[in-house]
């Protein structure tokens, strides 16, 4: 049997990671010490083979298929033939198809990858299984063997397809995008295409703040922020140290409490592991850190896929952050000279874009997003990972988060709006100007829109071909929208230094970034509260387009995070709790980390300075430079504005070609697919089962 880089580079990094030795900056450990035979130098082997530390056998339902990927890699120094053959014979009801049974011409080094399939005939009750031995044989006489499993399952596989700030909007445009779109020209076809065969939910919205980490997470785990437990992006606060600074921390984060007495989330990811201990979990990202905060051993997820840490049957991306001087180095040649990586994400230009491009698309995120392709990995890099992943190991929960629309969206704006843009007189979108910021690039963003659309294109193609589309329960969602914003950001150090008699050093402390801001006590004290409450409050700027005097935040202390509501802004409201954690806010141990005392969120379309969060909410770590206080978004989220995201199922049960126009939020994806799959709900659940699926009350 064979031992395995990828396996013992997981477990590596899991364990460093959960016993907190990973520091920032550090690459993950690859390979255990006394490891010399890494996966490259066995004739035969597949991730899922049996004796293999992540072994599992596929779930697969009767009448579906599951797939294997064999490597057969010559590790002898001269070429060779190679025959593959499955001797055993097979138990009554199944079928296995071996790809190929002879590789020809093998060179030294050369690996051939060979396909197994393995089906179940329909009929085949719950928990039949079948073990598949495979041997190979080169022409000079060496031999190896792989063993695979499969299990015949009842229930359907979950994967869930995230574009991460895709306002739904976008399936409303033309292929251009700058008009009403019409079957057979439109942006974004593929997703249309699962609109006709699934139910979607025009009026769906994310939690508050609508922000990334904590919608994935919600979708995951039935939640509403303040029941999931987490309140930022990227990082969170745990406290001053002795010196009064505040101590950021980082993925992997433990935040997923909630209650009085300290009860642990649990997600679809523990209902599948709950239901049969042989399901897997995977998950796939172009954030590195969203799946990273969850790399506790109790998320029970067995593969993270992203740009830093894959398998090692994936290709990677470009060396790993580069730290320190490197990094400089490489920002100022981008700024300087344009030279982005060899892979570098020049977002908005995927590979085979056609279109006539805007040189708005080379600001100076978008080339500091480009230097990193590791951390910013391209929609098309996650898709491959994804399709291989499921190639590989069948996945029985998957969620694949595509970053790239939300990247691009940061470094030029947002297109979904047609008032927004004026053309110019001209057809093309290089041309067209934002009524918010003349520097957003309509044109940036529509490419990348598009590009999102191919990848699930993709995934849609590779279900089909392995005949399982229709038996996976596919939910095709984003966390929250975006939009653009107007060109000058707001400087709230700068506001409160003039306008708080109280101290930012001594006092409280505060960050900012994109629409959001959040306010703690170094000391609590209801005076320093109540000093800078009442000075946000009475925040005052004009309108960049109706020149009017106007305060540019909303403000929600503690009590408003609990009622949701702030009489102060009646036209906008948070659901109850769906903000305040009960856990961090009344139970919280010291070194635990902080809920926000103040939540302060922008009014449509102004962003704050990055101010003490770093670019956080980018996910880059807080490194030693001390990034320029500035505005560094085009178009971002946060705030109620960008509450609208998309949300269509599809797959057995759910009717096809709906459209239901209830509102419903992020949370009610998980309760509905617990009862859809017949798993108990957890008591953490905030949300309820969506309406026209067959599993809410009035269907039930
Ligand atoms: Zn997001
Ligand atoms: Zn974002």
């Amino acid at each position: 049997m064979k031992r395995r880089e990828f396996f013992s580079t997981m477990l590596a990094t899991t364990a460093a990671a959960a016993a907190g030795t990973l520091l920032p900056g550090c690459p993950a450990p690859r390979g255990l010490p006394g490891e010399e035979h890494p996966l490259q130098e066995d004739l035969l082997s597949t991730p899922s083979e049996k004796g293999s530390a992540g072994y599992h056998p596929h779930l697969v339902l009767p009448g579906a298929m599951t797939s294997y990927i064999l490597r057969v890699t010559n590790t002898t120094a001269g070429t060779c033939e190679v025959s593959l053959a499955c001797p055993d014979p097979l138990p009554d009801g199944w079928e296995v198809v071996l790809g190929a049974a002879h590789i020809q011409a093998l060179e030294p080094g050369a690996c051939r990858e060979v396909l197994l399939k393995i089906k179940p005939e329909p009929g085949l009750p719950r928990g039949s299984a079948i073990t598949v031995s495979v041997t190979a044989q080169t022409d000079s006489g060496t031999t190896d063997r792989a063993e695979v499993a499969a299990e015949v399952t009842d229930r359907p596989k979950i994967i869930f397809l995230s574009i991460d700030s895709l306002h739904p909007d976008y399936l409303k445009l033309n292929r251009l995008g700058t008009g009403p779109g019409t079957p057979g020209d439109r942006l974004m076809p593929n997703l249309h295409r699962v609109l006709e065969a699934g139910t979607f939910y025009p009026n769906h919205e994310v939690h508050i703040i609508t922000a990334t980490d904590m919608n994935h997470f919600n979708f995951l785990a039935g939640t509403m922020t303040g029941t999931g437990g987490v309140p930022l992006v990227g990082g969170s606060l745990f406290g001053f140290d002795p010196q009064g600074k505040p101590v950021m921390r980082y993925a992997p984060l433990d935040l997923n409490f909630y209650g009085p007495d300290r009860r642990r989330i649990s997600t679809l990811f523990n209902a599948a592991k709950n239901h049969n201990p042989h399901a897997w979990n995977a998950f796939a990202s172009g954030k590195n850190w969203v799946p990273d905060m969850m790399r506790a051993p109790e998320q029970q997820i067995d593969l993270y896929l992203n740009g830093e840490d894959v398998p090692a049957y994936l290709e990677k991306m470009e060396p790993a952050t580069p730290q320190g001087f490197s990094l400089i180095r490489r920002l100022l040649r981008a700024a300087l000279f344009g030279i982005l990586p060899r892979r570098g994400h020049e977002l908005g230009n995927p590979a085979d874009s056609t279109e006539p491009q805007d040189p708005r698309q080379g600001n100076l995120l978008a080339r500091f997003m480009g230097c990193l392709p590791n951390h910013f990995p391209p929609d098309r890099w996650v898709m491959d990972a994804s399709l291989k992943a499921i190639a590989n190991e069948d996945p029985d929960v998957f969620y694949i988060l595509l970053a790239a629309v939300d990247d691009a969206g940061h470094a030029f704006g947002s297109a979904f709006d047609l008032e927004e843009w004026d053309d110019r007189g001209s057809k093309d979108p290089a041309d067209h100007v934002s009524r918010y910021d003349p520097q957003a690039s309509r044109q940036g963003i529509l490419n990348v829109v598009r590009e999102a659309d191919r990848q699930l294109g993709r995934l849609l193609e590779a279900l089909e071909a392995r005949g399982t589309l229709d038996s996976t329960l596919l939910i095709v969602e984003s966390d929250h929208s975006m939009v653009t914003y107007h060109h000058d950001p707001l400087d709230m150090r700068d506001y409160l230094g003039r306008n708080c008699r109280f101290s930012s050093e001594k006092d409280y402390f505060f960050g900012t970034g994109g629409s959001v801001g959040a306010v703690y006590l170094r000391r609590e004290d209801p005076d320093v509260l109540q000093a800078v409450e009442a000075a946000l409050e009475t925040w005052r700027v004009k309108n960049p387009l109706s020149g009017e005097a106007e305060c540019p935040v909303y403000v929600f202390n503690r009590e408003e995070m609990r009622s949701g509501r702030n009489p102060r802004d009646p036209e906008v409201s948070m659901l109850p709790r769906e903000y305040y954690s009960e856990y961090f806010i009344e139970h919280r141990q010291p070194g635990e980390q902080m809920w926000p005392h103040l939540l302060v969120l922008g009014k449509p379309h102004y962003e704050f300075k990055v101010q003490n969060f770093g670019l956080g909410n980018l996910g880059l770590r807080k490194t030693r430079l001390r990034l320029p206080e500035r505005g560094w978004m085009t178009g971002g989220h946060g705030s109620f504005e960008t509450r609208s995201a998309l949300l269509v199922l599809r797959g057995p049960r759910i009717p096809r070609g709906v459209a239901r126009e209830e509102k419903v939020y992020c949370s009610d994806v998980a309760p509905s697919l617990y009862r859809l799959m017949g798993w108990p709900v957890p008591d953490s659940v905030d949300g309820k089962p969506l309406p026209g699926i067959g599993v809410d009350e009035t269907t039930a």
